[in-house]
């Protein structure tokens, strides 16, 4: 395998990227682009804007570099859903009766022969052929609420599950089956992911335990309940996979357009947060990532699932392990609001990290809070504020640290594993004042991980499933 490399590829919300990886995690070579603005009958047209992303990464990488690509996986981010055909319309129209006779080929990566029994010959004239993998609508975007799908959905899942919110796919896929469009029976759903990966193998309908969790999957059976699977619409449920497992060879006309070696594999790939955390390599149970963004963010390996839908946390399945999430509104967003980036380095180098804060504060941009406080309003407490900004800084550091302290010891008394060790990403990882107090905080070792790009996690998933398929 000497000289094989990896690719993974990430779509966020606002542009994707690409990292190219050796056997060992080096990186080779990495790239981004921002989406292009298609539009399209007045609104933008991602699932084009998305395609097009893809085939123009996979053209940023250096054609010398492509030929030693050996598999590739990408994420997409969460509950982003596309409904597509499934099937290859063929329209034939009888020449005497001019009856039209409708026709669906199943089309799972080859074709397979249609059988018609007629009694007499007839004369057929193949009227069209629509492609399948034709999207059905515009994809449901991460972000997008369906509320008027969510009594139903209520109605069918158990209590606080995970698809019980109006942005969950499953909610996504209620409200476009209710809709009632000619096209119900033959469609599949498939996640963003999904789909761009679908561009990359051909074969229709596969996804992973990640991305189908908030379709309603349970990774734990690793089946979809039988609430699920006895609604109308469960044949459009992709089948699932292990993230990082083969689907199978990379395009003939794509390996052929862009150089990549025969024996190219594709394999299944993950949501962007989870990317995210695979990229930190925390590959243990009790390391945790703390993501220091506009909010704050903890994701911790666990052998014991938790879910608290009180808390909005949750946990997804990594192999024979859990990773734990919980997000709270504190974070980044509040710091830029009292203070510019310049100002956080400058006045964070004056604070001694060594020494405890006596203000207590809960710093929010608005109210409302779920975790580790589930209060939906939960005031703000940014006062009193003392004349020195370094003080008031130090103080709001502090308190945000120890926010995140109660999130690690929350999921803890939930039953996950305990923090061991907490690596940081996202803006706030820079600043190494607040690491030093976070770690005085936690008691725990902090430190910024090296790598927090999603698209070096999904390399590691195409490296993953590269290393199961050769057997190794
Ligand atoms: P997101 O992707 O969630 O918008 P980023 O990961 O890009 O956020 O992080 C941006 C946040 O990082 C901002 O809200 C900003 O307040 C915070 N930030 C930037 N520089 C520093 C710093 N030196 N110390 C602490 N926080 C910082």
């Amino acid at each position: 395998s000497l000289g094989k490399l990896y690719l993974g590829m990430d779509f966020g919300t606002s542009g994707a990227r690409f990292t190219v990886i050796d056997e060992q995690g080096g990186i080779r070579v990495e790239g981004k682009r921002e989406y292009p603005r298609f539009v399209r009958e007045e609104s933008m047209d991602w699932a084009s804007s998305w395609k097009a992303t893809l085939f123009a990464l996979l053209e940023d990488i250096p054609i010398t570099v492509r030929s030693l690509v050996s598999s590739i996986s990408l994420d997409g981010t969460s509950a982003t859903t596309l409904i597509l055909n499934r099937h290859v319309m063929i329209s034939f129209r009888c020449f005497c009766c001019n009856l039209s006779l409708h026709h669906h080929r199943h089309h799972h990566g080859q074709y397979q022969v249609i059988e018609m029994l007629f009694d007499s010959p007839l004369l057929v004239q193949i009227m069209c052929t629509s492609e399948s993998g034709e999207v059905l609508c515009r994809p449901l975007l991460y972000n997008q609420s369906c509320p008027d799908a969510l009594p139903e959905v209520k109605s069918i899942a158990p209590a606080n599950h995970t698809v019980c919110s109006g942005s969950s796919t499953l909610c996504k896929l209620v409200s476009w089956w209710n809709l009632k469009l000619p096209n119900r029976e033959s469609a599949v759903l498939l996640h963003q992911a999904d789909w761009l990966l679908w561009l990359l193998h051909g074969r229709l309908g596969v996804s992973d335990y990640n991305n189908a969790l908030k379709v309603g999957y349970d990774p734990e059976s690793e089946s979809y309940p039988s609430w699920l699977l006895s609604q109308p619409y469960s044949h459009l449920l992709p089948v699932v996979q292990a993230p990082g497992t083969s689907i199978g060879n990379l395009k003939e006309s794509i390996r052929r357009q862009f150089g990549f070696p025969d024996d190219c594999i594709v394999c299944t790939g993950t949501t962007d947060s989870i990317a995210a955390f695979l990229a930190a390599r925390g590959t243990e149970p009790g390391k945790a990532v703390t993501s220091l963004g506009s909010t704050l963010a903890i994701k911790l390996l666990s052998t014991k699932r938790v879910d608290d839908a009180r808390y909005g946390v949750y946990s997804h399945r990594l192999d024979d392990k859990w990773l734990v999430g919980g997000a709270s509104n504190t974070g980044g967003a509040i710091l830029r609001q009292l203070f510019s980036d310049e100002q956080l380095e400058r006045l964070s180098r004056q604070i001694d990290p060594a020494v405890a804060s006596s203000l207590d504060y809960y710093p929010l941009q608005s109210s409302g809070e779920r975790f580790p406080v589930a209060d939906p309003n939960l005031a703000p407490r940014l006062l009193p504020r003392p004349e020195n900004d370094v003080e008031y800084l130090h103080g709001i550091l502090e308190s945000i640290a120890r926010i995140e302290g109660k999130g690690y010891k929350l999921l803890k008394e939930m039953g996950a594993t305990e923090a061991e060790e907490v690596l940081t990403a996202g803006g706030g990882a820079k600043n190494d004042t607040w690491i030093k107090i976070r770690q005085r905080v936690l008691g725990l070792p902090v430190s910024r991980a090296v790598h927090t790009e999603a698209s070096y996690g999904a390399s590691l998933l195409a490296l993953k499933g590269a290393k199961q398929n050769s057997g190794l």
